[in-house]
């Protein structure tokens, strides 16, 4: 056979064709250039870095975060008769050395490794002696500081293209936006790599988005009960707290609902994990910590009870829903306080200023999405470069096209009550201003005097609060770093104050449950 990849492909792998950008990939790495290759869950990335390694002399080292998966896949390997072995914190030293001489020997065609043990100099010391095929290092969006992921020792791997600039090198994730690639490319030395950017559309993913007002759990109960009883799915909450009260919480109403969190031993996290992919029904609970690198093809859906932090993080996230292409629930509630935790997150945290500007922006493009009125799906793959010529059909919005409302008159009385009020209370406090309903520090305050007092009472206090919502998300308002979610003015506010811009919002959809039936809450 003339091509030696794709005869790897079909002898080893028994498969009959590449998928798209797989044949590209692997030429790339083949003729000892580097590749930059970002394709969804599920694209195949494995390929791409395993032929190459099998197919060139001298063995490819795969660098990898996840030492939970090397076992599995290494055995998987060496059962289809490819030598391949890994070296991570789980080897006795007998074993390590063992494998260390197998590396300098040239007898392996794949390596696993842990990022920290090959940033060790003995490590890199054994790397030089080896003949070597190539380098992978997967998840590489790791590297990225601004990223989700981020890992300190992946910043290191730099020494990679610096000690062994001929070897060839790929870098390969499911998610990263357009500075992302550039930031894994740039830290990683890898200037010259070609990129290689696979299509992300999850057709059989039903993006649905919705207000968090009117108790989150009963609603995400609800969902699973009359949606996916007996299913798989994941659920993501952003605090640990929460998501033990959650999975307690479905579990006795008869969900077989387990918790992941970094909170949890190691054998409690590993054993929920175990019986999440191997039994079926299982609902993980789980902050984000949960679900890079589990290839469990059924999951059915993925729920947030919060804003993820970023588009990326929603995009990956939800990414672990529906691998078997069969329909899949990407499922999400989010409020008023998940946007101003976390933009308090961001304003509070030690980052340099730089940084906390990207992370406003990403939150900010997150929020648009939540906001938005039109097809999130082509918000979604616009965001990563993609493009959909058509509405999806897939989506809440398009199922269900959002109704919008002139709420110019409204905004400029939400937007005069922060100036009256001096512009630092939170909704709470505003939204009592607006409907009139005085206590004694508003009395303390005079503010029972302000203009705005009590002239607000065409809405109730739900609707004012999705106002708000709205106004915070379109960068009409900001929130105070420090105190409890103070509001004020920003630029953007002048205009609509001033009368000069027109604001359509979205209609909230109504409670699930009156406003006034507040028993379980
Ligand atoms: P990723 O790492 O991009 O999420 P994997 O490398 O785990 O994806 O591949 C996903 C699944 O697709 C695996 O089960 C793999 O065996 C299968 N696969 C990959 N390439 C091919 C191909 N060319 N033909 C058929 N199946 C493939
Ligand atoms: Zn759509």
């Amino acid at each position: 056979m003339a091509d030696p990849a794709r005869h790897v492909l079909q002898t080893i792998f028994g498969y009959e064709d590449f998928r798209p950008l797989q044949g590209e990939v692997i030429d790339r790495l083949m003729a000892g250039g580097d590749a930059l290759v970002i394709l969804p869950t599920g694209g195949g990335k494995s390929l791409c870095y395993q032929i190459p390694s099998i197919a060139r002399d001298g063995v490819g080292v795969v660098v990898s975060p996840l030492i939970a998966l090397m076992g599995d896949q290494v055995a998987a390997l060496r059962q289809a008769g490819v030598r391949a072995a890994y070296l991570n914190s789980t080897l006795d030293p007998a074993e390590a050395q063992g494998v260390e001489a197998e590396l300098v020997a040239g007898e392996l065609d794949l390596l696993y490794i842990a990022p920290e043990r090959l940033n060790s100099p003995r490590t890199l010391a054994l790397l030089e002696r080896a003949p070597l095929a190539l380098f992978a290092i997967d998840e590489a969006h790791c590297v990225s500081q601004w990223g989700h992921d981020f890992r300190p020792d992946y910043i290191q791997l730099a020494v990679l293209k610096e000690r062994f600039p001929g070897v060839p090198t790929v870098a390969l994730t499911a998610t990263a936006d357009e500075p992302t690639r550039r930031e894994i490319a740039d830290r990683l030395g890898l200037r010259e790599a070609q990129w290689f950017i696979g299509g992300f559309d999850r057709p059989n993913i039903r993006y649905r988005i919705d207000q968090a007002d009117g108790r989150p759990r009963e609603r995400l109960l609800r969902f699973i009960q009359s949606e996916h009883p007996g299913e798989a799915g994941i659920v993501y909450c952003l605090s640990r707290k929460r998501v033990d009260e959650v999975a307690a919480w479905l579990a006795e109403r008869g969900v077989t609902a387990l918790p992941y969190h970094a909170g949890l031993s190691g054998e409690e996290r590993e054993m929920n994990q175990r019986r999440f992919v191997n039994e079926e029904g299982v609902v993980v609970v789980a902050t984000i910590a949960f679900g890079m690198g589990i290839d469990k093809p059924d999951v059915r859906f993925v729920a947030h009870l919060n804003l993820p932090k970023s588009i990326e993080a929603y995009y990956q996230e939800t990414g672990r829903a529906g691998r078997d292409g069969l329909p899949a629930d990407a499922w999400m509630l989010y409020g008023l306080q998940d946007v101003i935790t976390l933009r308090q997150m961001v304003d509070s945290s030690e980052a340099e200023e730089a940084r906390k500007r990207v992370e406003r922006q990403k939150l900010e493009a997150m929020l648009g999405l939540c906001e938005l009125t039109t097809c999130r799906r082509q918000a979604l793959l616009g965001y990563f470069g993609d493009e959909l010529a058509e509405p999806c059909g897939n989506c809440d919005t398009c199922l269900q096209p959002p109704e919008t409302w002139d709420a110019t008159v409204a905004a400029q009385k939400a937007l005069s009550c922060v100036h009256r009020t001096g512009q630092r209370f939170g909704v709470g406090y505003l939204t009592d201003v607006l409907l009139g309903k005085t206590n004694e520090r508003m009395e303390r305050l005079g503010h029972h005097r302000v203009s705005t007092f009590g002239i607000g009472t065409e809405l109730n206090a739900t609707q004012w609060r999705g106002v708000y919502r709205q106004l915070i998300a379109r960068g009409l308002l900001a929130v105070d770093a420090e105190g409890h979610g103070g509001l004020r003015l920003t630029e953007a506010s002048r205009p609509v104050l001033r009368g000069e811009t027109a604001l359509h919002l979205r209609r909230e959809t109504k409670p699930a449950k009156p406003a006034g039936d507040k028993r379980q809450t």
